[in-house]
């Protein structure tokens, strides 16, 4: 009988799921001592106007070279960060870090991401003013983006915190547009200052022609409300040409620039201010 007990506990045990819930363990202690001793770091991609490709501001994305085993992708670590409650510190060492950063780039806009772990907490805001006020920075110069996961769950509580967000003088931008659930009614609701179309959507401009018309769609809808938008994943000049026909303001992508060492921003940005051809101002492709 305990045979029995024993060989139906075998076929119920999964060995493979104790490997990855170790593996998960493991990452999830590394990270907390790589947020604690400060070994996160943040890169830096650039931003540029449709019309001139002239550089307007940066995305800060957090990078961390995990020791042993190298870069692990925040798409693979900020949600291991939301359960397991390290995404407040995560996120005010990126906010804080950026925000320091921003003051040697006066003529440049900072975007942060936020997650919704730290957009949930009610004590977000507090933090953000907190910050704000620590590194003195001008809250203008400062976008905070979101995702519109947390929204459609609670949209009332959103308006809320948007709106408390945006007393601080930053501005909020919704981030991955078209890569969800995304209504055009919580466009209107929510107050964004910008939306970003996310990259998925992007990438099929040129090819495929239904896809094309929805992007199209997707751009003059929230550009009937007035709100500018931001086109990511821009890798081709076909693909910059198309977004900013289609009414994008701004563009983002490895045609521009890929993610970058605060220093090599601060070296670009040297380069464009003693350059004396309004035309090399220009990033990317001619
Ligand atoms: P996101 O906010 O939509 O950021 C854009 C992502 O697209 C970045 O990936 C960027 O490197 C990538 N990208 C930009 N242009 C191109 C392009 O032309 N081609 C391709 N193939 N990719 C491009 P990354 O840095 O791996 O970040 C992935 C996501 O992780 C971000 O998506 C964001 O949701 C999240 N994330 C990154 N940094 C942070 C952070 O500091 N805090 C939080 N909460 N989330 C972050
Ligand atoms: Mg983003
Ligand atoms: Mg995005
Ligand atoms: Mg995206």
């Amino acid at each position: 009988k305990a045979k029995e007990a024993g060989r139906a506990r075998m076929t119920l045990y999964d060995p493979s799921m104790d490997a990855d819930r170790q593996q998960r363990n493991a990452l999830e202690l590394d990270l907390r001592i790589a947020i604690e001793s400060g070994d996160l770091t943040l890169a830096y991609q650039p931003l540029v106007d449709a019309g001139t490709h002239a550089l307007t501001g940066v995305e800060a994305l957090v990078r961390w070279n995990r020791p042993g085993h190298g870069p692990v992708s925040p798409e693979v670590f900020i949600p291991i960060a939301e359960t397991s409650g390290l995404i407040e510190s995560l996120g005010l060492f990126v906010l804080r870090k950026a925000c320091e950063t921003a003051k040697q780039w006066p003529e440049l806009n900072v975007s942060v991401n936020v997650s919704p772990g730290q957009f949930r907490n009610p004590a977000f805001t507090d933090y953000v003013r907190y910050v704000l006020k620590q590194t003195e920075i001008e809250a203008s110069r400062i976008t905070l983006e979101i995702t519109e996961g947390y929204m459609i769950q609670n949209p009332q509580r959103t308006r809320q915190s948007i709106e408390r967000l945006k007393g601080l003088g930053v501005k909020v931008a919704l981030d991955d547009f078209g890569s969800g659930f995304s209504s055009i009614g919580y466009l209107r609701q929510f107050g964004f200052d910008r939306i970003k179309i996310d990259r998925s959507l992007v990438m099929g401009v040129n090819e495929d022609k239904r896809q094309r018309e929805m992007l199209q769609a997707t751009v003059a809808l929230a550009r009937s409300l007035d709100i500018p938008v931001t086109a990511e994943g821009i890798e081709t000049e076909g693909q910059a040409v198309a977004m900013r026909l289609f009414g994008c303001d701004c563009l983002q992508g490895y045609l521009f620039g890929k993610p970058l060492a605060a220093e090599r921003i601060t070296e670009m940005l040297n380069e464009l201010r003693t350059a004396e051809q309004p035309t090399r101002r220009r990033l990317g492709a001619a």
